[in-house]
């Protein structure tokens, strides 16, 4: 019988609603959700094209390439939401998809959040996935549910730390006995490495190139650190001057110099955080190192480059891109446990 209420009430979920990824778990289930925040609307309506289906993947490709009339829309930026309708949109067709086995779409949702969020940001949040069709939502900090999702021993009286290097913002955390004692939250990550590359290469090569050209590159020849092997890859773009096509070849060591402000802002931000640290906390780092999760962490040699520049050993989490996505779904298949920690629509609304 309460089976069967719950069924009616739909599944609970967690979302890792990220600047440029989102993820939905299923308690009970795993990740059933795994796309690019990206959603294609007719301009000026909400209506998605490509018969309601191009939503993340499909989306995702037809960013710089869609024809006028077409609206190819990241509605999130710097980790909060700037496109509210859209985003809605967007969610709404992934949560239809994680429950299209179930009967309903009214589950509760635990969606991960930035440190740096406002309370007009979070509130968009809560009317987000309300209106995309949850029941209740309730919010936790990412960098906890990274730490989470990596394994840290978050809840021991022992320091741990965790620095979530995502497409729009980098959080990083120093928590102990399930409280995080320092954080920092900065608005840099892939997006802005991307940014940084595509002016790096018109101020020195005269060349525009797009931003997913620019990600390409620091995806597949991208390096932090002086010691990584060099690699070149070609690139195709646009003369600034002639306004004609030109492919040129870029290297490592430019892309590393072009990244240097966007790297170093990272690196401040974990400076910060041991700041706010006591000496016991940071001599218990010292010994644990810190741990690097978020598709951004993936850039090589950043690993390196932390360590070198913090004196402290870091490393990149296994399955990096999923961190949040499982920290979340630990704590609400848990949800007892975490709820006290937990803000909820219910305390907003
Ligand atoms: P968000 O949580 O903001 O959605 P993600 O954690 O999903 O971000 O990471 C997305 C970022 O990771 C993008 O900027 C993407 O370019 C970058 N990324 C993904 N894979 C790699 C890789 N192998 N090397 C470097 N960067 C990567
Ligand atoms: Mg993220």
């Amino acid at each position: 019988m309460l089976h069967r209420f719950r069924e009616l009430l739909g599944s609970d979920l967690a979302i890792d609603l990220g600047t440029a990824n989102t993820l939905i778990s299923v308690a009970g289930e795993g990740i059933v959700v795994n796309e690019p925040s990206v959603v294609a609307v007719a301009e000026g309506s909400r209506r998605v094209v490509a018969e309601g289906c191009a939503v993340g993947h499909l989306a995702r490709q037809m960013i710089g390439r869609a024809p006028g009339g077409i609206h190819v829309v990241r509605p999130l930026r710097e980790g909060v939401i700037t496109d509210f309708d859209l985003c809605e949109v967007m969610l709404r067709y992934f949560l239809r998809k994680s429950q299209r086995s179930r009967w309903t779409m009214r589950s509760r949702a635990l969606i991960g959040a930035p440190g740096c969020i406002t309370p007009v940001e979070k509130r968009a949040l809560y009317h987000s996935a309300l209106r995309a069709g949850a029941r209740q939502v309730f919010l936790m900090p990412e960098a906890k549910a990274a730490a989470i999702g990596v394994g840290l021993p978050i809840h021991e009286p022992v320091a741990s730390m965790i620095c979530d290097v995502g497409g729009g913002t980098t959080e990083t955390a120093v928590l102990s006995m399930s409280e995080i004692i320092a954080s920092q939250s900065v608005r840099v990550g892939g997006d802005l490495m991307d940014q940084a590359l595509v002016e790096y290469l018109r101020r020195t090569r005269n060349l525009r190139v797009s931003a997913p050209t620019a990600e390409r590159l620091r995806i597949e020849i991208g390096s932090a650190s002086p010691k990584d092997a060099e690699l070149t890859q070609d690139a195709n773009g646009v003369d600034v001057v002639s306004g004609l096509p030109r492919r040129i070849t870029v290297t490592s060591s430019q892309v590393r110099e072009a990244l240097v402000e966007p790297l170093t802002r990272i690196i401040d931000s974990i400076k910060r955080t041991l700041e706010g640290c006591t000496p016991d906390l940071v001599s218990d780092l010292v010994d644990q190192g810190m741990v690097l999760a978020g598709g951004g962490s993936l850039l090589r040699g950043l690993d390196r480059l932390i360590t070198a520049e913090t004196g402290l050993p870091a490393r990149v989490a296994p399955e990096a891109l999923t961190a949040v996505a499982r920290g979340t779904l630990i704590c609400l298949e848990q949800l007892d446990r975490y709820r006290p920690s937990l803000e909820s629509s219910d305390d907003e609304l």
